[in-house]
């Protein structure tokens, strides 16, 4: 096992050094400079979320860099995008083709949520657009004369890569956010590394490294189909606040996988976020890089991101008539975490109703209004929600095991398929979690 740092900055490369500029003890922000040889690369460019984002600047080595790199569209990996080209930022910006999509439908969203005017949205998506240059996946291009990458697949959210970067005399792995294998719709993170060269550092996420995940898709679907019939028995409504880029999309996978096995009966669901709508429009058109099992099921005639009771609502008065409709049906709406969006309307409505159910398929951070309707369930309490008292009379239920981040064995499963690793640089993880990994890692005699 290679020798892990956690919560360092800087780590030295034969001709250059890895500098973390983000994520460097918290999970967002990622952002790195890779200066190898006479080349400079920034791989990401997020925006930082949460406590950290109080006292944060925008980093200065950020600007010079030769070209950027980006690893997959979660803002926390790409949205300090627009501050970037404000500054003038004119070089290449490599992706692979649904990274650079997903980006933009990313940015478009987050500055019309910052109230941005029609024609910065516009001007900052045409700049960018006109800098993006897309990569498949495992073909090598030339970042420069004596500097190469190659984007592998990290299983995430659809378009998601690790950045394999080579220079004359080094190598670097980042390892961007990877997801876990056999997961719905997506191809397993990169197994097959070539061991021509040593490894001189690999950048590697530890979100969950302090953690294992115990539970399976089948466990998934299985609760899913539990907390969907005691609502459909009561001719409620299940309410879903969800992440529109990669979330929507597993859940409706596994709603179709239900579907098709005659597991659900028959009631409507409705796909009520335009965000959400946009990405599974981008799944569907890459869909070329799903997994086996996805591929199996479309040359079965099963779009697996697709069913007969499952309908857009684009517009939003649309949105309201959704609202009217009376249970049991299913309504998947964003934000996640309920801080904003078409989801605010329908728990207005729809919490204090006790035949109604709230499911939440994502973790709640400390202080938003998912967390304080998980909170107020637990006592039938009240919650401030869209300028109103709300009453929460509705069941509120939690799915886990939907994380799309490997857990502690899968980092370090992912680590181990990599031959001579002279170095591993954690980030995109707190502290104790990059902590936890390290001790993990060298396991109970400390060796
Ligand atoms: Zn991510």
């Amino acid at each position: 096992m290679p020798e892990l740092v956690a919560t360092t900055e800087t780590h030295p490369l034969p001709d250059g050094e890895v500098r973390l500029l983000g994520a460097v003890r918290c999970v967002t922000g990622a952002m790195t400079r890779v200066d190898t040889g006479d080349t400079r690369l920034l791989v990401d460019c997020g925006i930082v979320q949460g406590r950290e984002a109080r006292d944060w600047v925008f980093p200065e080595a950020a600007h010079d860099a030769d070209a950027l790199v980006l690893t997959h569209g979660h803002l926390d990996h790409v949205g300090s995008l627009p501050v970037l080209l404000d500054h003038g930022w004119d070089r290449p910006i490599f992706a692979t083709a649904p990274t650079l999509e997903i980006t933009a439908i990313s940015l478009e969203d987050s500055l019309e949520m910052a109230d941005a005017s029609n024609k910065q949205v516009r001007d900052t998506l045409q700049r960018f657009r006109k800098l993006a240059k897309a990569v498949p996946y495992d073909t090598e291009i030339e970042a420069s004369s004596r500097v190469k990458l190659a984007f592998r697949e990290a299983g995430h959210i659809l378009g998601s890569a690790s950045v394999e970067i080579h220079s004359p005399k080094s190598r670097v792995i980042l390892s961007g956010d990877l997801g876990r294998p056999e997961s719905p719709i997506l191809r397993d993170p990169n197994t097959q590394w070539s061991s021509a060269r040593p490894i001189d550092v690999v950048v590697m996420e530890s979100t969950y490294g302090a953690r294992s995940h115990a539970r399976s898709h089948d466990d998934v679907a299985h609760d899913l189909e539990e907390i969907l019939a005691e609502t459909i028995a009561s001719k409620g409504k299940v309410l879903i606040p969800a992440f529109a880029i990669g979330r929507t999309q597993v859940l409706l996978y596994f709603l179709d996988a239900l579907v098709e096995a005659g597991r659900l009966p028959d009631v409507p669901v409705a796909i009520d976020t335009p965000m959400g709508l946009a990405i599974t429009e981008t799944y569907k058109r890459f869909r070329r890089l799903y997994d086996k099992e996805s591929l199996a099921k479309l040359s079965r005639g099963d779009d697996p991101l697709d069913f007969d009771d499952l309908f857009a609502v684009r517009k939003g008065q649309h949105s309201a008539r959704v609202r009217e409709m009376p249970g049991p049906m299913v309504v998947i709406a964003g934000s996640g975490m309920c801080t904003g969006g078409r989801i605010i309307r329908h728990l207005v409505d729809g919490l204090p109703e006790p035949e109604n159910t709230v499911l939440f398929v994502g973790h709640q951070a400390e202080g938003t209004p998912g967390r304080r309707i998980q909170d107020a369930g637990a006592r039938a309490g009240e919650v401030n929600l869209g300028g109103e008292r709300v009453k929460v009379r509705a069941r509120i239920r939690t799915l886990a095991g939907l994380s799309a981040h490997a857990d502690r064995d899968e980092l370090l499963a992912w680590l181990s398929h990599m031959p001579n690793v002279r170095r591993v640089a954690l980030h995109h993880g707190e502290v104790e979690a990059q902590e936890a990994l390290v001790a993990y890692a060298r396991g109970p005699s400390g060796a």
